[in-house]
């Protein structure tokens, strides 16, 4: 067996960032390799219909799309492996990623698109909801709770965004919040305030998701007041988990720059990050659009960049001799 794998281009990641980098640099002669990570297609491969990815009039299935994405990636030249890298040094070149395989990969440059997580709330309930109703992103589910009740929960801009972008589809939206204050900014609170079809339920934490019917689905949310003990139903078709989300960044901590809330921070307008040679894409840089499409956008960006560091490299090795 190999034990070690040399590369011009290791791509960290397999949802639409990653492997949309792997086909422009396929494509661009660079004979990627993508680990795929414990997640193979990334969150795309959590949800269902999808129906806002360019190119697809009817309802297309997340885990379809990115079987097509990796598909057309390895047809252009990549070579896709599965193997949940445990450890980096980005301090020598090249690059060494170790994956629990045992396998030593070795990347002249290395493209990063670990994405991030939803936090949930952790409920039973929740999970059993999923996809039924429960949801971590108003901007893709939305538009199936059109003319319905739906709420938000959570304080920060997230939740304060998704509850307005809901407004388009529904006139009915509640935002539960576990304070008596938002730590959204002010100038969205002062547009959720002034939003008509927009209550705010506050001191107050979810303790259930209700389904009911056959097939199952959402029809409420139990809450309970935090000041009295008081539990109440709020009746929801839609319920929008909004409290955060994880960047997949661990491994990298101390190796390259993280903002404040530990996603990769890079240089405006590029995907480079602090480390020469070493980009990244998608949620792992990106706490604000989160989309398959943004992703997939950034992805090829990361990989043009990768291709014009390795151009400048090699440029200067000739020169040099
Ligand atoms: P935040 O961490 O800012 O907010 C999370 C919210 O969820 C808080 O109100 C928090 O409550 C609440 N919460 C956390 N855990 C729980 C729980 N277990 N139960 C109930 N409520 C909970 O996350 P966001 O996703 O809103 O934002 C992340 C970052 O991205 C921020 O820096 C934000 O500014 C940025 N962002 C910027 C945008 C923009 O510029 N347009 C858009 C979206 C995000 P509490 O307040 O009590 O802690």
């Amino acid at each position: 067996m190999t034990n070690s794998i040399s590369t011009r281009l290791a791509v960290l990641g397999s949802g639409p960032a990653g492997l949309t980098a792997a086909i422009y640099a396929a494509r661009a002669g660079l004979s990627p390799i993508v680990i795929q990570g414990i997640q193979p297609g990334g969150q795309l491969t959590t949800t269902t219909d999808v129906e806002n990815y360019p190119g697809f009039r009817d309802v297309i299935q997340g885990p379809w799309l990115m079987e097509e994405m990796q598909a057309q990636a390895e047809h252009v030249g990549t070579k896709v492996v599965w193997d949940h890298i445990s450890a980096v040094d980005l301090s020598r070149r090249p690059f060494r990623l170790t994956g629990d395989s045992g396998v030593q990969y070795f990347a002249d440059t290395l493209v990063i698109a670990t994405g991030a997580q939803a936090r949930w709330l952790g409920l039973p309930s929740e999970e059993h909801l999923k996809n039924k109703g429960v949801s971590a992103c108003a901007t893709c589910d939305g538009f199936f709770f059109r003319g319905k009740k739906v709420a938000v929960i959570g304080g920060g801009n997230t939740a304060v965004e998704e509850a307005l972008y809901l407004t388009n589809h529904s006139h009915d939206v509640t935002l539960i919040h576990r304070r008596d204050s938002l730590r959204a900014e002010k100038i969205l609170q002062d547009r959720l305030f002034a939003n008509e079809k927009i209550d705010v339920i506050w001191d107050s934490e979810v303790v259930e998701f209700v389904g009911s019917g056959d097939p199952e689905a959402l029809v409420g949310l139990d809450i309970r007041n935090k000041r009295t003990g008081e539990i109440s139903r709020v009746e929801a078709e839609g319920a929008f988990v909004a409290i955060g989300h994880k960047p997949a960044t661990e491994l990298f901590a101390g190796q390259i720059e993280l903002d404040e809330d530990g996603y990769i921070r890079i240089e405006a307008g590029t995907t480079k990050t602090s480390v020469p040679g070493v980009f990244a894409c998608g949620d792992v840089m990106d706490k604000i659009y989160r989309q398959a499409v943004t992703a997939a956008g950034t992805g090829c960006m990361a990989a043009l960049d990768a291709e014009k560091y390795l151009a400048a490299q090699e440029f200067e090795a000739l020169a040099a001799e």
